[in-house]
């Protein structure tokens, strides 16, 4: 079977920087490689750290005690929303999982990039003798262990958001905490990290030179654990903690997943970690009736170019003749982390692109429509029931995979990775600039 969008009419939209969807051709046999990377117990003992760990993060921050110290964000509906997408009767219906909402970090690094400090401070406070197995975590509170882990230091590269989260949850565990950011990282970011006295390394590179600076860096100290967001097995298992999560959700809200009901989830992608840790989860523990799709800017669509790429290269986006240029800062990759891609390259749905004024569009929409505050990335979920639905190569795909005649009974959700710290007056930017253009329907 070939794909709905073949290379040849894909390649010159991708080129030119239009919107452009991108369905993984059907292959014969599939060589089911995610075992070997990610596995359903690494899943869950993810969700099981974070459980070991609710007790001492509710005593660490405020925000998480009516939690009891776990890290969650709700599924809500959004009708409404989907309808001013574009999604029209009998095509479904449009939830919205709101990671905007994630404490702490403010976005979706909370899964990852929280996790892997998590799993380095159980770490050494095991082989310290800080904590015994299965014993209180609050003890890391006290001073005499925050004395030993001060030792240590905790660093990363980050376009913003993953510095955040990492960064904020090593120096509240008494961690040295090291942030390498790139150009295009937002100065609120680099402020609230230097309030909570982290150490903030300005690059004038890309989010690529970000992270290599940062690796060299702390290749050579024992006592420096740098959270590498290319190659990351940690980052990807809290990642994939999500799907059980999402699980929960869909079953208390009443929503069933089978051949007859699907899920199509829409998912914002930067060097492809978060999306591929949740689809890959969300396969796990939902089966292939979730179709994911991952969401990239047409001038970063690094996972998207891998997708493409012959076997053994890994392009960046720069080889299309592409920028890495957009407002959607989290997104800014040129090149996908081939961990994610080799993960998904045998169970991604497909990967669409969006322009930023879109996004400006959708974040506004969200808004006005749905009361979400929302930052530019975590629009990109949006254009893609619109997508799937609104263009020739979505419904050849659906029609192709046999799924037209189940779309009403259809659920959609928009993953939004983003926006609970940005500032009043950054966000009233953003906020005009997407009513400035007339609301898109659809892309
Ligand atoms: C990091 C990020 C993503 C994508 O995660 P990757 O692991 O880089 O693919 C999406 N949205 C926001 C807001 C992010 O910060």
């Amino acid at each position: 079977m070939a794909s709905s969008s073949s290379c040849d009419s894909l390649a010159p939209s991708l080129r030119a920087a239009r919107p452009c969807l991108w369905t993984r051709p059907d292959r014969p046999a599939q060589a089911p490689a995610a075992a070997a990377v990610v596995d359903a117990a690494a899943m869950h003992a993810a969700a099981a750290r974070f459980d070991r760990f609710a007790p001492l993060l509710a005593e660490l921050f405020p925000e998480l005690q009516a939690s009891g110290g776990h890290l969650s964000a709700p599924l809500v509906p959004a009708h409404a929303l989907g309808a001013a997408l574009g999604l029209g009767p009998g095509q479904g219906t449009l939830w919205v999982q709101c990671d905007h909402l994630l404490p702490v970090a403010g976005s979706i690094k909370a899964r990852g990039g929280i996790h892997e400090v998590l799993e380095y401070a159980e770490t050494r406070a095991l082989e310290r003798g800080l904590v015994a197995p299965g014993g209180d975590y609050r003890l890391l509170a006290t001073p005499a262990a925050r004395t030993v882990l001060q030792r240590y230091q905790v660093a990363v590269g980050s376009t913003g958001n993953l510095g955040l989260s990492i960064g904020v949850m090593a120096a509240a565990l008494g961690f040295r905490a090291v942030v390498h950011m790139s150009q295009e990282a937002k100065d609120w970011k680099k402020e609230r990290l230097r309030q909570r006295g982290v150490t903030v390394v300005e690059h004038a590179g890309d989010y690529e030179q970000a992270v290599a600076a940062g690796r060299a860096l702390a290749q050579h100290d024992p006592m420096c654990h740098f959270v590498d967001d290319e190659r990351s097995l940690s980052l990807l298992q809290g990642y994939s903690a999500a799907a059980p999560a999402l699980a929960r959700s869909l079953a208390a809200a009443g929503i069933t997943v089978d051949a007859a009901h699907p899920l199509f989830v829409y998912l914002p992608c930067g060097v492809g970690g978060a999306p591929a840790g949740i689809a890959w989860g969300l396969r796990q523990v939902l089966g292939p009736q979730v179709h994911c799709f991952f969401a990239e800017p047409v001038q970063a669509p690094c996972f998207l170019v891998q997708m493409l790429a012959a076997p053994g290269t890994h392009p960046s986006v720069r080889d299309w003749g592409l920028t890495n240029q957009t407002e959607a800062d989290g997104l800014a990759v040129p090149r996908a982390s081939l961990l994610a891609a080799e993960l998904m390259r045998p169970l991604l749905a497909g990967v669409y692109t969006v322009q930023d004024e879109t996004l400006f569009q959708h974040l506004a929409l969200a808004h006005d429509v749905a009361g979400l505050r929302i930052e530019p990335s975590a629009a990109a979920g949006f254009a893609g029931p619109g997508m799937l639905t609104g263009t020739p190569q979505g419904r050849a795909w659906l029609r192709a995979q046999g799924l037209e005649a189940h779309l009403p009974r259809a659920t959609h959700i928009a993953w939004t990775t983003g926006g609970l710290f940005v500032p009043e007056s950054e966000y009233t930017r953003f906020l005009h600039r997407g009513r400035a253009q007339p609301p898109a329907a659809g892309a």
